[in-house]
C-alpha cells in the first residue's frame, strides 16, 4: 500500500500541527523550515492558549489532534484589566481562562515541544530550507506575510507572584492592548498595536510606565523583543469581491460536538469529497459526501463570513443514511477561537428533528 506524502512549508505551530495530523493519519510529512529551528521567530515571550470561549478544554482539544502538552503551561484563572480611563476590572473563572505558554527556541517552549513531537513521530523537517512554491501541492503554513499589528516589549526575570494584567487604551496601544504577564519568575510586558507603528518606542515606554504605576512593575535585566501579525483577510475578500468555484477531497473532517448530553463528542466524517463556491464573503458547499461510522453521509454546508472568524458561523445539514432512521440535522456555529490570530473553533449542537437515532 502506498503512503501519502505531504509537503509542508513552514515549521511553526501550524506546519508542525499539520505534519503531526498527517503522520497520525498514516501518511508521511516533510516540513521545509527556513530558519534553523522551530520558534526562532519568538523570543521566550509569553503567549496564551485561549480557553474562555468554549466549554471544552483547549489542552484536550489539541490532544484530540495528537498534540501532547509536553510544553510548559500554566493555567490562569484570573486577570486584571484596565479600561481606557484606567479603571480596574477583575475577571475570574473556575476553569482556566487560558494556559500561559512560552514561545521561542528554549527548552519547554511550545515550539520546541511540538518540534520534538513531530520528529519523534517520524516527520522529516528540513531546516534552513526556504520554499516559496509547492509544485506538487501541499500545505502552506509560512505565517504572516503582511503586517496588520506589531507587538514590542521586554522579557525579564522577576520575583513577583504570578499575575496577568491587560490594558485597553489607545495611549498605550493604538487599536490594541498592552499586557503584563508574570509566571514562575519570568515576565513579559508588551504593547500590541494596530496602527502608528513608527512610534512604537513611545507606546512601549508608556506601557511600562503605566504598569509601574498601576501594579508596581519593576523592569530589570530586560531583553527587548518584537513581532508582527497579519489578521485581516486580503482586501478583495474584505470587500466581498472574490468569486471562486472548486472541489476538494479530505481523508476526514472532524467536528467536535461539545453540547452537554450529546451522545457523541465529535463527528468524524471520513472520505469526504465536496464542491464549493466562494461568493462574496461566504463559502458555500452545495455538495458534500462521505461516510460516518461506515454509513453514507451527504449534505450541504455554508460558512458565512468565512474569512472573518470573529463573525463567521457555519451551518452543515447532513443526512446520514442507514443504520440511522430519519434525518439527522447538525447545526454547528463556528466561533472565533481567538480573533487575534484567526484560529477557528467550532461549537455545535446536535439535533435530531424527528425520529430517534443511536450511535454505536
Ligand atoms: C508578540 C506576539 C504575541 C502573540 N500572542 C499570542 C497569544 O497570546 N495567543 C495566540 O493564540 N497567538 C498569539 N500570537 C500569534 C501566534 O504567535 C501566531 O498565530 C502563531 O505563531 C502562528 O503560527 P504559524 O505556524 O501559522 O506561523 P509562524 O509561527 O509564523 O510559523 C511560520 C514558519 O514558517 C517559516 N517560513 C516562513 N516562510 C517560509 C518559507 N518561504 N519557506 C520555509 N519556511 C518558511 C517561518 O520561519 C516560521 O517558522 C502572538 C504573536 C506575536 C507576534
Amino acid at each position: 500500500m502506498s503512503t501519502t506524502s505531504v509537503s509542508i512549508v513552514g515549521g511553526g505551530l501550524s506546519g508542525l500541527a499539520a505534519a503531526l495530523a498527517v503522520v497520525r493519519g498514516g501518511g508521511h510529512a516533510r516540513v521545509y523550515e527556513r530558519r534553523g529551528e522551530s520558534g526562532a521567530r519568538f523570543h521566550g515571550d509569553f503567549q496564551g492558549l485561549e480557553n474562555w470561549s468554549t466549554e471544552g478544554d483547549v489542552l484536550e482539544e489539541i490532544a484530540s489532534f495528537g498534540i501532547e502538552p509536553t510544553f510548559d503551561h500554566t493555567p490562569f484563572r484570573e486577570c486584571v484589566f484596565f479600561d481606557p480611563d484606567g479603571r480596574e476590572h477583575v475577571c475570574r473563572s473556575q476553569e482556566p481562562l487560558w494556559y500561559l505558554v512560552r514561545r521561542g527556541t528554549d527548552v519547554g517552549t511550545l515550539d520546541q515541544a511540538l518540534e520534538a513531537q513531530a520528529l519523534a513521530a517520524g516527520v522529516d523537517i528540513e531546516f534552513g530550507q526556504t520554499v516559496e512554491h509547492l509544485p506538487e501541492g501541499g500545505i502552506v503554513a509560512y505565517g504572516p506575510r503582511r503586517v496588520d499589528a506589531i507587538a514590542v516589549g521586554h522579557v525579564f526575570p522577576t520575583d513577583r507572584a504570578d499575575g496577568a494584567f491587560g490594558a485597553v487604551s489607545d495611549r498605550l496601544a493604538p487599536g490594541g492592548y498592552a499586557y503584563l504577564l508574570i509566571c514562575r519568575g519570568r515576565a513579559t510586558v508588551a504593547t500590541c498595536m494596530f496602527g502608528d507603528f513608527h512610534n512604537d518606542k513611545q507606546y512601549l515606554a508608556r506601557t511600562v510606565e503605566f504598569f509601574e504605576k498601576s501594579v508596581g512593575l519593576r523592569l530589570q535585566d530586560a531583553r527587548a523583543f518584537g513581532g508582527f501579525g497579519n489578521m485581516s483577510p486580503e482586501a478583495n475578500v474584505r470587500r466581498g469581491k472574490l468569486t471562486a468555484d472548486g472541489s476538494g477531497a479530505f481523508d476526514f473532517l472532524q467536528v467536535p460536538v461539545p453540547t452537554p448530553g450529546s451522545p457523541i463528542r465529535e463527528a468524524r466524517i471520513e472520505g469526504v469529497s465536496l464542491s464549493f463556491l466562494i461568493r462574496g464573503k461566504s463559502l458555500l458547499i452545495p455538495k458534500l459526501a462521505g461516510t460516518f461510522e461506515g454509513s453514507q453521509v451527504d449534505g450541504t454546508g455554508e460558512i458565512i463570513q468565512a474569512l472573518s472568524p470573529r463573525y463567521s458561523s457555519m451551518t452543515f445539514l447532513l443526512r446520514i443514511r442507514n443504520p440511522f432512521e430519519g434525518r439527522v440535522g447538525m447545526l454547528f456555529d463556528m466561533l472565533s477561537k481567538n480573533a487575534k490570530n484567526a484560529n477557528l473553533r467550532i461549537v455545535g449542537t446536535l439535533t435530531a428533528p424527528r425520529g430517534e437515532f443511536q450511535f454505536f
